[in-house]
């Protein structure tokens, strides 16, 4: 099967700009922003979808939740952030590797779009 995106950024082919990674998981900026911090999370086991995720996945899926609250921080974002995981094509999912946006840096309104 041929790599996502994401995954060739994480495997160093295309550029990336990093603002963490781990063993489990790796952190870059969106290359589009929709707030001014935008980021990116990304499990490295290339899982498509949540829903692709099983029991074996949990830990990392676990992993993610805590340490995007950490990449909050570090980014001055304080409590102050939304975390947004699109699931298939409908719900706006573009690129087929699990990745938990993580939003801030302005006011956010609900509901969204
Ligand atoms: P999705 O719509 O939830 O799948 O989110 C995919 C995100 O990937 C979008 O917010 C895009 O702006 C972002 N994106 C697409 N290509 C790149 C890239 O090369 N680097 C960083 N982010 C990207």
């Amino acid at each position: 099967m041929s790599k996502t995106l994401f995954e060739k950024i994480i495997d160093g082919e295309i550029p990336g700009d990093i603002v963490f990674e781990d063993d489990q998981c790796v952190a870059f900026r969106d290359i589009n922003p929709t707030a001014p911090m935008h980021i990116l999370l990304v499990p490295r086991k290339p899982i498509p979808r949540l829903c692709d995720a099983t029991d074996e996945d949990a830990p990392v899926l676990g992993h993610m939740l805590r340490v995007a609250p950490q990449i909050a921080e570090s980014q001055g974002l304080g409590d102050a952030f939304r975390l947004v995981i699109n699931n298939g094509e409908k719900a706006g999912q573009t690129v087929f590797h699990l990745h938990l946006h993580i939003i801030g840096g302005r006011s956010l309104s609900w509901p969204p779009g």
